[in-house]
C-alpha cells in the first residue's frame, strides 16, 4: 500500500476519511471536472515561466517507473515538470516543479489560488519529506500562486499573473510533524478497524458524511448550532436530532429554529418587518446578478477571480402590488459584458426609488467596481448604490422563518417556504450553474442551438431571482399587516 500527498492531507483532515478511502473506495462520488479545468489551465500557463521544464511523462499509477525516470532525467535537466519521488515503505508525491538550484534543487508547487493557505505549508511539507528522503538535496519550497492584485492588460502577461512565496522555513518547522503523521497515517489505512469519529460541522463538507451520517437526520444539529458547539449540543442531548432537544434550553435563532421545526410552524416578529418596510421608496427596482469569476482574467481590466456580471434581472415596481415592468439584460456576444450592462442598468434603474437585493454586498461591490471602471457612469452607478436596501437580513435574522427554511436564509429556501414557486423545473437552478454554462459559450464549447438554450435557461433563471424577491415583499406586507 502507498501513502500519496492527497491521502497525507485527506488523514490530516480525518483519519476516517482516508480509511474509508482505501478500504471503502465505492463511496466516493465522481471528481469535480470544472474545477479540475480550471487547475490544469492555471499549471499549463505557470508552466511558461519555466522555458527549459520537461515532463516526467509517468501515468499517475506508474509511481516507480515515475520516480525512476524523475531520476533519469535529473542529470540532464535543470527544471522538470510532475517529478515523482518515493520512498521504499511507499510514501510518494508529484511536484509540480522541481528546478535546480546550484548543487541541489527547489520545490515548487503551483496553486490557483490568490494567496498562500495553511494547507499549502502541509503539501510541501510532506512532498519536501518524501523528496529530501528520497535523496534529492531541497534547498527552497516555494508556493507559486495567482497574484490578486494583477490587471490583465490587452495582452495577458504570465509573469506579472503569478506571484512566488518562499515558504521554506514553514516547511522545515513541520519536519518532525509530517514524520510522525506520515507513519501514523500509513499504518492507520491498513487497519481492519474503522476509525470512530465523531460527526461535526466540518463534515458538511466531506464526501463520505452520507456514511457517517447516514443515522443523522437531514436536518439536525449540524444545521441549527456553530462548529464549536456541536460537541456540546450533542453530549447534552445524546442525539443529533432536534426533536429531542428542549427549545427552551437555547436562545435567539436557535431557539426559534428549534422551536419551529419541532411545531411546524412559522415564526414572525411584526415590529421586525415593519421596520424593513418603512425603508422603502417607491417605485421599487429590484435587481440581481448573475457573473463569472475566471481564475485567469478573460478580459482588459479584470484581475483573476474577479467576479465579471454578464447578465441582470430587473423588475420595477411603481406602488406597493403594483403591476411589475421587467427589464432584462444578458451579453450574448463572446467579449467583455460590462460597459453594455452597465450602460443599460444606469438606463433602467431611474434616479429615485428602493433598489432591492438578497444580499447587498454582492450586488454592491459589482456597481463600486463598475463605477470605477467607467468614471462616466461613475456618479449614476454609485446612485443606485445609495439606494440599494436588501431583503437578506429579515430572513436571515429571523424576522420571518418557516421550519422548512432548515436555518438557511438562501432565496432558494426562503421562497417555497412562503409561497408555491420553487427552482427545481427551471433549466438553470443555480448560479454556479449559470457561472459554469456561461464560460462554456465565451469558450466557444457551446453549438448554437446550446447557446439558444442556455440563453433562455438563463434569462428564467435570473428573471425568476428577482421575481422571487417581488413575491417575498408581498409576504412581507401581509406579515407586518
Ligand atoms: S464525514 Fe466526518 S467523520 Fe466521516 S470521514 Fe468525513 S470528516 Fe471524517
Amino acid at each position: 500500500m502507498n501513502l500519496s500527498k492527497s491521502d497525507y492531507i485527506l488523514g490530516n483532515f480525518c483519519s476516517k476519511a482516508l480509511w474509508l478511502k482505501k478500504n471503502k473506495s465505492e463511496l466516493l462520488p465522481d471528481y469535480d471536472n470544472a474545477q479540475a479545468e480550471s487547475g490544469y489551465q492555471v499549471q499549463n500557463l505557470a508552466h511558461q515561466l519555466f522555458p527549459d521544464g520537461v515532463i516526467v511523462d509517468a501515468e499517475p499509477w506508474e509511481i516507480s517507473q515515475g520516480a525512476k525516470l524523475t531520476e533519469s532525467l535529473a542529470k540532464k535537466h535543470d527544471v522538470l515538470f510532475e517529478a515523482v519521488a518515493r520512498l521504499p515503505w511507499g510514501a510518494f508525491c508529484r511536484t509540480d516543479v522541481l528546478r535546480k538550484n546550484g548543487a541541489g534543487w527547489d520545490l515548487i508547487e503551483i496553486k490557483s489560488t490568490t494567496s498562500l493557505k495553511d494547507e499549502h505549508v502541509d503539501d510541501l511539507a510532506f512532498q519536501y519529506f518524501v523528496f529530501s528522503n528520497a535523496g534529492y538535496k531541497i534547498k527552497n519550497c516555494f508556493i507559486l500562486h495567482l497574484n490578486k492584485r494583477y490587471v490583465r492588460r490587452k495582452k495577458l502577461d504570465v509573469k506579472k499573473l503569478f506571484v512566488m512565496e518562499n515558504i521554506t522555513p514553514e516547511v522545515l518547522a513541520k519536519y518532525d510533524e509530517v514524520a510522525e503523521a506520515s507513519a501514523r497515517l500509513f499504518d492507520l489505512q491498513k487497519s481492519k478497524v474503522e476509525p470512530q469519529i465523531f460527526v461535526d460541522k466540518n463534515c458538511l463538507d466531506c464526501d463520505f458524511l452520507p456514511y457517517c451520517g447516514k443515522n443523522i437526520p437531514e436536518y439536525s444539529i449540524l444545521n441549527v448550532f456553530r462548529a464549536d458547539t456541536i460537541e456540546r449540543v450533542y453530549q447534552k442531548n445524546q442525539s443529533y436530532d432536534l426533536s429531542k432537544l428542549c427549545a427552551e434550553d437555547y436562545s435567539g435563532k436557535n431557539y426559534i429554529d428549534i422551536q419551529s421545526w419541532q411545531e411546524k410552524s412559522e415564526y414572525c416578529d411584526k415590529k421586525q418587518i415593519q421596520e424593513f418596510l418603512k425603508q422603502l421608496v417607491y417605485p421599487l427596482y429590484y435587481l440581481d446578478y448573475e457573473t463569472i469569476m475566471p481564475a485567469i482574467p478573460m478580459f482588459e481590466n479584470s484581475s483573476p477571480y474577479q467576479q465579471i456580471p454578464f447578465q441582470f434581472s430587473l423588475h420595477v415596481q411603481k406602488t406597493p402590488g403594483g403591476d411589475l415592468q421587467h427589464v432584462s439584460f444578458l451579453h450574448k456576444e463572446k467579449s467583455d459584458p460590462r460597459r453594455s450592462l452597465a450602460e443599460t442598468l444606469v438606463q433602467s434603474c431611474g434616479k429615485k426609488g428602493s433598489v432591492i437585493v438578497y444580499n447587498e454586498m454582492f450586488e454592491k461591490t459589482r456597481n463600486a467596481e463598475l463605477a470605477k471602471l467607467f468614471p462616466d457612469l461613475s456618479r449614476d452607478i454609485l446612485n443606485i448604490n445609495n439606494r440599494v436596501v436588501d431583503q437578506l437580513p429579515v430572513f436571515r435574522n429571523r424576522a420571518l422563518y418557516h421550519y422548512s427554511q432548515h436555518s438557511s436564509a438562501s432565496i432558494k429556501k426562503v421562497l417555497p417556504a412562503f409561497t408555491d414557486l420553487d427552482y427545481s423545473e427551471l433549466e438553470v437552478k443555480n448560479g454556479e450553474e449559470a457561472m459554469t454554462r456561461y464560460l462554456a459559450f465565451l469558450n466557444g464549447e457551446l453549438s448554437l442551438e446550446e447557446e439558444k438554450i442556455l440563453f433562455y435557461g438563463l434569462e428564467k433563471y435570473c428573471g425568476q431571482d428577482t421575481y422571487a424577491m417581488v413575491l417575498l415583499m408581498k409576504v412581507l406586507y401581509e406579515k407586518a399587516a
